[in-house]
């Protein structure tokens, strides 16, 4: 392999540098632009990326949501209105003062999220009953000047992003409209992209700035630390009662709606994939999103090109009249190991190799990614063997996934600071107290990330931090 082309380091011996050369050598994305946390997304990341976006806007409009966009400015006066709203981001936004040589009226900030840009307009639309719910979703950008270590994808002061808002008639429609959001969550990333995650309800002290609820979506990568990938909210009246958004119900009663938003960060889930499916040799996309899923390459010599190209032709047309995304790599210039290594960089799923004796035996040539043995199978029924070991990388790539989602039990504190030490979450009996939490950020840099949805775990015994009565069983890591 020449030196430029392959990766100077292991992923198991240095994440973060084998994390920022794959990125760049497999032309993701360029981090070379001149304002830091602002990224260039190439077109393989660009590819994937509208992917990503549109396994959810399809499975949101599957469920009624439409899409809308509103304005990436927010007026101050609109902004500020929300009390707890405001201070959760008020140190983060990036505000418009000037244009041009004059200073502005009114100052305008950039989104950090999109609730007092869309609540204004709700309160002017909802009227009725009849009307909710409202679901509306916006595929965009959101800016948040993150003072924090930037890392691509994972933290950054632009971000791309799907926020979804829905108006509800009650509490109780709220809550269903949290689960309709985890489902579908369930259904592209762990389905889908082959991302396990754990679904956490966050404590307290720790919940969306302005929501009664917060739940999260959190997954591991590989250097044991925790990336929240997404959240759903159910912000109850709370927005309602801010900006008046009311609706008259069946009785003809006056009544505030109930809302939830449901933020889904396209960015950093693309930064998980890529964390957590690659290895020392690359990329390895999960086949559902890969911009190319098979790749062909000729094996000839100049007496037999002629014939080989023609065969591969023909089965390049063969595959792609079944959908599959495919491409013929038939560059002159370049020697088959050259292309091997290249499409391996770039995390194509799965590699036909032809030459005088596959044709000859009326077979071709394979290799899949994830394990990169090369075998052969017959010319005959390609198309149905192709579809067939696409599924098999996808269940593979989820299955060393799962077991890389590392989580260890803690009963008390020593314990738990050894155990944080080799990362991953560990779930301890905990208080459910804000200073318990504190502490045990200052003292190890790890969280309380909060409960399971899924399971109402009951601890026995004492908590792990403090030692005091445990209330429930809470996951404990490292976040980015
Ligand atoms: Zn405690």
């Amino acid at each position: 392999m020449s030196e430029e082309l392959g990766l100077s380091v292991k992923k198991t011996e240095n994440f973060g540098k084998w994390y920022l050369e794959v990125l760049q050598k497999a032309e993701v994305l360029d981090t070379r632009y001149g304002i830091k946390g602002f990224l260039v997304y190439m077109p393989l990341g660009m590819l994937t990326i509208k992917d990503i976006y549109k396994l959810f806007e399809n499975e949101l409009e599957i469920r009624k949501h439409k899409p809308a966009l509103f304005p990436v400015v927010i007026p101050q006066s609109y902004f500020k209105k929300e009390a707890e709203h405001i201070k959760g981001f008020e140190k983060e936004v990036f505000w418009i003062t000037h244009a041009g040589k004059n200073k502005l009226q009114e100052k305008m900030c950039l989104r950090p999220t999109s609730e007092t840009a869309m609540y204004p307009m709700y309160s002017i639309w909802i009227r009725s009953h009849l009307q909710l719910p409202l679901k509306l979703y916006q595929s965009t950008a959101m800016y948040r000047y993150e003072t924090k270590m930037t890392k691509p994808l994972m933290r950054g002061r632009e971000f791309l992003w799907i926020e979804a808002h829905t108006a509800q008639k009650s509490w109780d429609d709220a809550e269903k409209q949290v689960k309709e959001d985890m489902e579908i969550f369930k259904k592209v990333v762990t389905d889908n992209l082959c991302i396990p995650f754990l679904l956490i309800k966050r404590p307290e002290w720790d919940k969306f700035a302005g929501a009664e609820e917060t739940y999260a979506f959190e997954t591991l990568l590989p250097d044991g630390i925790s990336l929240q990938i997404g959240t759903t909210h159910n912000l109850g009246e709370k927005f309602a009662n801010v900006f008046n958004i009311q609706y008259m119900d069946e009785n003809r009663k006056k009544k505030y709606v109930n809302q939830t938003c449901y933020g889904i960060g396209i960015g950093r889930i693309l930064g998980a994939l890529i964390s957590i499916h690659g290895d020392d040799n690359g990329l390895i996309f999960p086949p559902v999103v890969a911009p190319t899923q098979i790749v062909i390459i000729p094996i000839y010599k100049k007496d037999t090109k002629e014939k080989v190209l023609k065969k591969c032709k023909e089965v390049l047309g063969r595959l792609k009249e079944k959908g599959f995304r495919v491409h013929l790599d038939d560059r002159e210039k370049h020697t088959p190991g050259f292309k091997f290594n290249e499409w391996e960089l770039k995390g194509v799923p799965f590699r036909i190799a032809i030459g005088p004796i596959d044709i000859e035996k009326k077979q071709v040539s394979y290799s899949k990614r994830d394990e990169k043995n090369e075998l052969t199978t017959p010319e005959d029924g390609l198309e149905k063997f192709v579809k067939t070991k696409l599924d098999e990388i996808s269940s593979n790539l989820l299955k060393k996934a799962k077991n890389l989602m590392k989580i260890q039990d803690a009963e008390n504190y020593s314990d738990l600071k050894e155990k944080l030490k080799k990362g991953g979450f560990i779930r301890i009996p905990f208080c459910m107290k804000e200073k318990c939490a504190e502490k045990l950020k200052d003292n190890t840099g790890a969280e309380v990330r909060g409960t399971l949805f899924e399971k109402n775990e009951k601890a026995k015994g004492n908590c792990a931090i403090c030692g005091e009565k445990a209330e429930k069983i809470a996951y404990v890591a490292k976040a980015y």
